[in-house]
């Protein structure tokens, strides 16, 4: 069986000097590659150097919504950084009215910066989108962000948002957050979707999946997350596991060979 991680912080102060064990501790649970997110220009390198140092894991370059104080980018600076066969995605890049309020119009001029940048690379987005799901869509419709496609990650959405994306040629993937008591409503979405449109994440070390909850989260626990979908889904874990990673190396533009190389 394989899994990946298709959205991890391994650039976090909670990894530091814990990397080796953390990949031993996907290793153990099946998880052969995940993908290191950029939330900052500041931390970018310290993501980049993961994605070299180690073969199976993948690179963004981006700057979060949820960091009003970064300087900002241009699509350029994007274009430029993404210029590297480790770095595979766009982002995370999007919108969270949830976290900031007032006049967040930065966010969204910043969001269309990525978008430009994806279409101008080739290179799919990583979205983060928090209770801002009609901007983010009329965004992505407005620059063509189906051009690019890309991943609307750690949903928390409705299955109509859900289908929408999907509709733009986008991916959705689930967190930990389905394994939550209280996620009904997320659990129909992660049920109703399309199985060749769906993928699997940690968003360590945030949100630790049941039976994990409260502690931090590393890609290895990216298992529970496969298990919840596959058990709702009436799948057995490997057919889920097997979805999954079709679609991240598919997304992500990963070949074959180059997967078996690098495990
Ligand atoms: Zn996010
Ligand atoms: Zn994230």
């Amino acid at each position: 069986m394989q899994l990946v991680d298709s959205h991890c912080h391994l650039d976090f102060d909670d990894f530091r000097d814990r990397i080796p064990a953390v990949l031993a501790n996907m290793a153990a649970a099946g998880v052969s590659h995940a993908l290191c997110i950029s939330v900052t220009l500041t931390d970018f390198p310290r993501v980049l150097a993961l994605a070299e140092r180690y073969p199976n894991l993948y690179a963004t370059v981006g700057v979060h919504p949820d960091y009003p104080d970064e300087r900002e980018v241009r699509p350029e600076d994007l274009i430029r950084l993404a210029d590297h066969p480790k770095i595979v995605a766009i982002g995370e890049t999007g919108l969270d009215y949830y976290r900031l309020s007032g006049d967040l119009e930065w966010q969204r001029q910043r969001f269309r910066a990525h978008i430009r940048a994806a279409r101008a690379t080739g290179k799919p987005l990583v979205i983060h989108t928090r209770a801002a799901p009609e901007d983010t869509l009329r965004i992505m419709r407005e620059e063509g962000a189906g051009e690019a496609g890309g991943v609307m990650h750690c949903f928390t959405e409705t299955l109509e948002v859900a289908r929408a994306a999907v509709e733009l040629g986008f991916f959705v993937s689930f967190s930990g957050i389905v394994t939550f008591r209280n996620a009904a409503a997320l659990r129909e979405v992660a049920k109703a979707l399309p199985l060749d449109r769906i993928l699997v994440e940690t968003d360590s070390p945030y949100l630790a999946p049941v039976p994990h909850r409260g502690k931090v989260n590393e890609p290895a626990f990216v298992r529970h997350v496969a298990e919840t979908i596959a058990e709702l889904r009436g799948l057995s874990l490997e057919a889920l596991a097997e979805a999954t990673t079709a679609n991240f190396f598919r997304l992500f533009k990963l070949s074959k060979s180059k997967q078996l190389a690098e495990i």
